[in-house]
């Protein structure tokens, strides 16, 4: 083929994949830690993680010897057998989460649709086994929970949900951090109570520890399940290895995905002992769920993340770096008005639309994601340095 033929990447993907993403327009090619390279040669720091899924940062060479041990090894049994890797992996969520059961499927989606299918299995026993009756689940208002239909109708947002009627019925929306406004929503035919522990697609909002604290009363006082999305915020971004855990309290179900397995897709829903038997064999599964090379990633991530102390890292470095965002914010208040989050799930409110900024920041080597209304989203690596911490606000402010 001639050079004139040459087809690049930006040409097969306006011939040939599906237009349902806004993308920017660049190639990424190559990763290594913090950074990424495009297919001019150009680096970037990446504080999108690929939306908080590089957990580790590009091909940790722990992660990459135990992904090419394994893909030489086994990748993938179904779930007709049991593999190791599978069996130390949710020994290793149950340390972390508490005593329960680990369903293991492929993204957040799934992990939430679990959740929901055992939110209506503890509604059949809360009702004597009437099936249908007590379906009701209470989610947050600018939820996101995915793009499945289960996902999808836990996600009140028109962008997202509008094309796609009818919806799953039995979802009614509450205030969050409004623990009034969730508990006016109770009554008999209500199953579980579904919220993220911090809303990260709408713009990144932090549930106060008193508000999780009253949903797990509310939940205690009507034998409701409590059920939390950590797809985003969960596997150390916050700086705990759950974001509940800044509130002392326990859910029933859990939903997991993303930084999990550092790069391969993989979900996981975790329930309490007490509840995980609604599940029989047959209720649920996946072909693909929980295969030896996926749990070979997961089991790398956690190794990386204890033995690099990355909790602790997150929660030391976090705090200069918000502070040197928020010292932005002060400097510009015309421009920014809000920071807010947690460790590395941080959301920047501008006063007005943020892309032109993203774009610039693009330009000048850093990439963020936006998110909800005007919001500028920061999602480094747990393992990103202090110094790459400190060049992002340094960019962002050249940015501005
Ligand atoms: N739940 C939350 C809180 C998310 O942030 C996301 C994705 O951004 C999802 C669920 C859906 O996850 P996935 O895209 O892996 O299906």
């Amino acid at each position: 083929m001639n050079a004139s033929n040459v087809r690049t990447a930006a040409d097969l993907y306006d011939a040939y994949v599906l237009k349902n993403y806004g993308r920017a327009p660049i190639t990424l090619t190559r990763g290594c830690g913090t950074q990424v390279w495009d297919d001019e040669g150009r680096a970037y720091l990446d504080f999108t993680s690929g939306i908080a899924v590089s957990a580790l940062g590009h091909c940790h060479p722990h992660w990459v010897a135990a992904m090419q041990r394994q893909s030489a090894e086994l990748i993938h049994t179904s779930n007709l057998f049991r593999n190791p890797n599978q069996a130390e992996l949710a020994r290793r969520l149950v340390g972390h989460a508490g005593p329960g059961r680990v369903f293991f499927c492929n993204s957040g989606t799934e992990a939430n649709e679990a959740l929901i299918k055992l939110s209506r299995l503890h509604g059949v026993q809360k009702a004597g086994g009437a099936e249908g009756k007590c379906h009701k689940i209470i989610c947050a208002k600018n939820a996101f929970h995915g793009r499945t239909y289960g996902g999808m109708s836990a996600t009140p947002q028109e962008k997202i949900q509008k094309g796609f009627a009818p919806l799953v019925p039995g979802f009614v929306f509450a205030e969050l951090n409004n623990l009034q406004s969730f508990a006016g929503l109770v009554d008999e035919n209500t199953a579980a109570i579904f919220i993220e522990t911090i809303q990260g697609e709408s713009g990144v909002r932090v549930c106060t520890p008193e508000f999780l604290r009253g949903l797990r009363e509310l939940c205690d006082k009507h034998n409701l399940l409590l059920m939390l999305d950590e797809v985003q915020c969960g596997i150390g971004r916050t700086g705990k290895f759950y974001a509940f855990e800044h509130a002392g309290i326990r859910p029933d179900a859990i939903g997991m995905a993303k930084g999990l397995g550092g790069g391969m897709p993989m979900g996981a829903m975790w329930v309490r002992e007490d509840r995980a038997d609604l599940f029989h064999a047959g209720h649920h599964g996946s072909t693909f769920g929980g295969t030896p090379l996926a749990c070979a990633a997961g089991l790398a991530v956690l190794d990386v993340i204890e033995k690099e102390n990355l909790l602790e890292k997150v929660t030391l470095q976090s705090v200069s770096w918000i502070a040197a965002l928020k010292k932005l914010a002060e400097d510009l208040p015309q421009k920014i008005t809000e920071v807010r989050g947690q460790g590395y799930l941080i959301g920047v409110q501008m006063a007005s639309d943020p892309a032109p900024v993203i774009a610039r920041m693009r330009e000048l080597g850093l990439l963020v994601v936006g998110a909800g209304s005007n919001t500028i989203r920061f999602l480094p690596p747990l393992n990103v340095s202090g110094e790459d911490l400190a060049k992002s606000v340094e960019i962002f402010r050249n940015a501005l």
